[in-house]
């Protein structure tokens, strides 16, 4: 489907659906063990970062004698050490399968280990990072991700459970959440969109700008999480769908170059990205500002972030000013790749510039 294609009544579309099935509900994680008998997993490694610990062993204990082990040291971008040591503990447990219980990290150690050895996994998502509705898989190494697309990576099934959610902190929460929200952006002006894909992004980002003011004011608030979890879960349906364009390649290159926090990152460039594509886009870009109650989501998307607390710029978030230029050379080397005006090396000078100084957009 072309970019003009979107204005006329009848339209054309490719949809494939992912094969996962999904659980939501406040309590959903008691299902687990019904849920690994149904798939017949009988030795399941429980995988989580360093700080969902405790929530690992819930889940193990709820599995109880289908629970062989756990492994805890899941890190941002998917190590490739780390993914080797994740191996060699499931094929020292003889495990048959996985749950990943945490955000993105987590989910991105199941997926590595879906791929090899070919374990299936359950994702029980505790963020708002989405990918576990993709099959986008990444690995780092020598500060660079590798990223490819396997419909293997895919859970068997998801546990959307947003009691899990209450101890995301505020901050965390904004950041996360900003994140979902990059993927129903690219999404609505992605090559393979659709209407269908267009719906569950405006959907998505209303109940996420919905929720976050009431998240930050109480983060234990129950029915505001429900509604993040369901919106993060639209996003990142979105995601699962389509092709990114520049916002998601400028954020991988720079949480695989410079190990910057991967939420965090996509909050601060977003706005910069939109501004840049707004006017290629602007079509596209109907529900999203219908969803955000603006004219122009740039500017509503920055101040949103900075109103709850979020990061300002990339300076903010550690990146040094003399890494700009590598970085932009480094994103440019990737193309040519889908957005929806075309991308120069001195226009990712100048996005990573501006973001790098937190200037308005
Ligand atoms: P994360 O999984 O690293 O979580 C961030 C921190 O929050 C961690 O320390 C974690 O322990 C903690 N945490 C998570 N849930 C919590 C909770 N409920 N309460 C308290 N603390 C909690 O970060 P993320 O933002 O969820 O995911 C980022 C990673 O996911 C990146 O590596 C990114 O590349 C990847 N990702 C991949 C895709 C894809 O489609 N492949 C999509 C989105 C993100």
């Amino acid at each position: 489907m072309g970019p003009d294609d979107a204005r006329r009544d009848v339209f054309a579309f490719d949809y494939q659906p992912p094969p996962t099935r999904v659980g939501f509900g406040a309590g959903v994680l008691d299902t687990l063990p019904r849920l690994a008998a149904e798939l017949g997993l009988r030795r399941l490694l429980v995988l989580s970062t360093p700080g969902r610990v405790a929530l690992a062993a819930t889940a193990a204990d709820l599995l109880g004698a289908r629970c062989a082990g756990q492994f805890t040291e899941a890190r941002m971008h998917v190590p490739v050490a780390v993914a080797d040591r994740a191996r060699a503990v499931a094929r020292e447990l003889a495990a048959d399968g996985c749950v990943a219980v945490g955000g993105g990290s987590t989910t991105g150690l199941a997926k590595a280990l879906a791929l090899d050895p070919g374990l299936p996994y359950v994702a029980v998502p505790t963020s708002y990072a989405g990918s576990e509705m993709t099959p986008v898989w990444g690995l780092t190494e020598g500060g660079r991700k590798t990223t490819g697309k396997n419909p293997a990576v895919l859970p068997r099934a998801v546990l959307y459970d947003p009691d899990l959610t209450l101890t995301l902190p505020a901050r965390t929460s904004v950041a996360s959440a900003m994140n979902a929200i990059a993927h129903a952006v690219e999404a609505l002006y992605a090559p393979d969109t659709s209407p269908y894909v267009a719906l569950l992004a405006e959907d998505g980002v209303r109940r996420l700008v919905a929720a976050l003011p009431e998240i930050v004011r109480a983060p234990g608030d129950r029915v505001a999480r429900g509604d993040a979890l369901y919106g993060a879960w639209l996003c990142g349906s979105c995601l699962g769908v389509t092709t990114m364009s520049l916002h998601h390649k400028l954020c991988h290159t720079l949480g695989g170059a410079l190990d910057l926090p991967h939420a965090e990152t996509h909050t601060v460039v977003l706005p910069y990205v939109l501004a840049f594509n707004e006017e290629a886009a602007r079509d596209r870009l109907e529900p999203l500002k219908r969803a955000l109650n603006t004219w122009y989501p740039p500017t509503a998307l920055q101040e949103l972030a900075r109103d709850l607390g979020a990061p300002r710029s990339l300076a903010d978030l550690g990146m040094a000013a003399d890494d700009i230029d590598r970085v932009a050379e480094l994103v440019l080397a990737q193309s040519p790749f889908a957005n929806p005006r075309p991308v120069s090396l001195d226009d990712v000078r100048g996005l990573l510039r501006a973001a790098h100084a937190g200037s308005d957009v």
